[in-house]
């Protein structure tokens, strides 16, 4: 059993949304926008705005999440410096496949007249199949759709060669989601490395790489290996979450003319944000320990 998880789950939901707060932009859609704002006016930096809400089972609580992002497609129209991220598990996955990429449709559709990207988050490894055939169903039709592909399950090279031959962005990320070693890989340093491989993949397949990853070696052993191979700095991008510390290195990645984005999360409703922020939690306790630290200013 893994301590830190269980200690997660035990944890009250008002102490996560407090330790977590350095990755949430806040309540509402109007926080998300704001803080897109902010990140680009003062930072030169992009965003990818998502509403926190994984497994709404209720027709009900998924029409609520369809609505909040269409409100969110109006209210980011005229900003070309964001995009939007959902996931299937928020939008009807759970009662359905057809279900679900009807929402996923309305929401790409209403968003493709103003040319706002959407990109599709990919969940654990139960999801994997059905999310890209609702991918591949919607990116047949509308060019403003992108997907998230994880380096740590063997099957993701394949996954590659099978996208669609329209270039895509696809955000390449080593995957949040602990998988069994059946399927994919243990080591972060060998998903990490798999990372590396499939950028290439992705750029020899003519699709755009969003890089997702904090690790700085792993950046910098990309930017030299593109930059060396003459590859267009505009031919792909990095991302990163908000909250994870990386300033330094973002702004060298700005003053290389390059896009860095960084993943913009807000609530709506707590209880569907909670599963997010246990996950950032786990991924670095030291951020809980930052957050006392500034709340009693030790
Ligand atoms: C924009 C974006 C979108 C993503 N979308 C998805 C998705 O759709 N599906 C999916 O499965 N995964 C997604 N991820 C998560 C991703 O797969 C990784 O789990 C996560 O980014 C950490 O991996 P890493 O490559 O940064 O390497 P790590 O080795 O985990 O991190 C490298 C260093 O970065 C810092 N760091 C990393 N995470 C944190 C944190 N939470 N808080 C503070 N510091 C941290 C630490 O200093 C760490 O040593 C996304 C990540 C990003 C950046």
């Amino acid at each position: 059993m893994d301590l830190k998880r269980t200690i997660l789950d035990l944890m009250p939901d008002f102490l996560v949304r407090t330790f977590a707060a350095p990755y949430c932009a806040g309540k509402g859609i109007f926080s998300g926008v704001a803080k897109a704002d902010e990140i680009h006016s003062k930072l030169g930096l992009f965003s990818t705005v998502d509403l926190l809400a994984e497994e709404v089972f209720s027709r009900e609580d998924v029409e609520a999440t369809v609505q909040v992002y269409l409100r969110m497609v109006e209210a980011l129209k005229d900003h070309p410096f964001a995009s939007i991220s959902l996931k299937p598990t928020s939008l009807g996955i759970n009662e359905s496949e057809a279900y679900c990429q009807e929402n996923l449709r309305r929401i790409v559709a209403a968003a493709a007249i103003p040319g706002l990207h959407i990109t599709l988050d990919m969940e654990d490894r139960h999801f994997t199949d059905v999310t890209l055939r609702m991918f591949k169903a919607i990116r047949n039709e509308f060019d403003n759709f992108g997907i998230v592909l994880q380096s740590r399950l063997f099957r993701t090279a394949e996954d590659i060669k099978a996208l669609p031959t329209k270039p895509c962005k696809v955000r390449i990320c080593i995957g949040i989601y602990k998988e069994p070693a059946e399927v994919a890989l243990q080591e972060k340093p060998d998903m990490k490395a798999k990372l590396f491989d499939h950028v290439q993949l992705l750029l020899d397949q003519g699709h755009y790489p969003e890089i997702a990853t904090h690790d700085e070696p792993l950046i910098r052993r990309c930017m030299a290996h593109l930059d060396e191979h003459g590859v267009a700095k505009d031919a792909y991008e990095f991302q990163m979450l908000l909250g994870v510390p990386r300033t330094e290195l973002q702004q060298e990645i700005v003053k290389r003319g390059q896009t860095i984005r960084l993943y913009v999360p807000f609530a709506e409703d707590w209880k569907y944000a909670v599963h997010y922020l246990k996950r950032r939690l786990a991924a670095n306790p030291a951020m809980a320990l930052m957050v006392m630290k500034n709340m009693f200013g030790s």
